[in-house]
């Protein structure tokens, strides 16, 4: 990616420089926008709210309920467990966040024996010093190329591929472009590039009306790549929990959130969330072609329930009973379809010798894989 100097100075102005940068060299591609914008926007801040709907920018899932990083902690656990407890075994956590996640899913994983070595990915400083505080013992890295080899590993990424840049393809009359970023007066806006783009574009969509957007995610499409290779060399698991869709439509899904509200994605680069839906069938394939065993991909609210999440909500209530009223609101904001239940997918992935399937297939289901 083209990083002009000054993008590195947290003061400088993100969209004077794109704004500079433009009127320099044409218009950028919208995965420079939005990489360059993200990157500022997680490096100087910690967005994540604390479940009250007022603090931060946007909530996750670990940040509303416990049970989520616990129910995974025993999703990691029994995997382990089935591949008879193998030694070396690293958690490995893309984008962690507050550490949330990481901390519930350790607790859990705890009482079953298993206690990996901490391994974090995060490019953000700010959040780096949140995690720091949650899991001093964790080791960070830039990206996965530094995260040990000689080992099982236990991955998890819950929103972690929706904040990578997309690209945008466009049909026009002359054929596909790619959607890029230009300037009308001071204002950014969209424009279509003059590079035929009709090689990146899936068969099926080549001759799709005029007008029509499909999204791509290089970036989405590398990490899994890297991860499914790894899953099969050094054994191991791996949970990517997004919301997105389990085969690709044709459409624009780029968006910013800022303080829980759906903002303009242009209008301040830098200071709002910018994401995507995750496109998990096409992510389904790169794993295949790895040979690696895609367990499955499951709306959230079927893979919590299936692990028993209502079970859990009941006992914690039971132990609490002043808090069963928050527990079980929790829950369904997790589980129900109206809310994070159908429209968040969460995918397994296993390499060799790593059994199991819990809540990607029906208790008692004899249907193969
Ligand atoms: N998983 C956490 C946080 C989700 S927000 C949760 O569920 O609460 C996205 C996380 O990914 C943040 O920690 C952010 O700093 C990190 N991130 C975004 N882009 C990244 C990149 N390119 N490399 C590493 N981490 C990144």
């Amino acid at each position: 990616m083209f990083t002009t100097d000054d993008t590195a100075d947290p003061n400088a102005d993100l969209g004077a420089i794109f704004r500079r940068l433009i009127r320099n060299t044409g218009p950028i591609s919208l995965s420079h926008f939005m990489g360059e914008s993200n990157a500022r926007y997680y490096g100087g801040k910690d967005p994540i709210g604390m479940g009250d709907g007022v603090s931060g920018d946007f909530i996750t899932a670990p940040e509303i309920s416990q049970m989520f990083g616990e129910l995974i902690g025993l999703w990691l656990a029994d995997m382990w467990i089935n591949s008879g407890r193998e030694e070396p075994v690293y958690y490995v956590e893309l984008g962690p966040g507050r550490g949330t996640l990481a901390k519930d899913a350790l607790r859990a994983a705890r009482q079953y024996g298993l206690e990996p070595a901490v391994h974090f990915v995060e490019t953000s400083a700010k959040l780096k010093d949140v995690q720091l505080k949650t899991l001093p013992g964790a080791i960070w890295h830039n990206d996965l190329s530094t995260v040990p080899g000689d080992g099982a590993i236990l991955l998890v990424a819950n929103e972690f591929l929706d904040a990578l840049p997309i690209r945008q393809l466009v049909r026009m009359a002359s054929g596909w472009r790619e959607r890029m970023v230009g300037l009308d007066g001071d204002t950014f806006v969209f424009t279509a590039g003059e590079q035929p783009m009709d090689a990146a574009v899936p068969g099926e969509w080549r001759d799709a009306a005029e007008g029509t957007i499909i999204e791509t995610c290089p970036a989405a499409a590398a990490t899994l790549f890297e991860v499914a290779g790894r899953l099969e060399q050094q054994g191991g698991a791996a949970l990517f929990i997004d919301y997105g869709h389990t085969r690709l439509n044709a459409g624009s899904t780029f968006q910013a959130v800022r303080r829980h509200t759906k903002v303009d994605p242009f209008a301040a680069p830098g200071t709002a969330d910018l994401t995507a839906l995750v496109d998990f069938g096409t992510l389904a394939q790169i794993v295949h072609s790895r040979g690696t065993r895609h367990i499955g991909t499951v709306t959230q609210g079927e893979w919590l329930r299936g692990l028993g999440i209502e079970a859990r909500a009941n006992r914690l209530a039971e132990q609490a009973p002043h808090l069963a009223r928050d527990i079980h609101s929790a829950m369904g904001r997790l589980i129900a379809s109206d809310q994070m239940g159908a429209l968040f997918k969460v995918m397994g992935l296993a390499g060799s010798g790593w059994n199991g399937a819990a809540g990607f297939a029906p208790p008692n289901s004899d249907i193969p894989e």
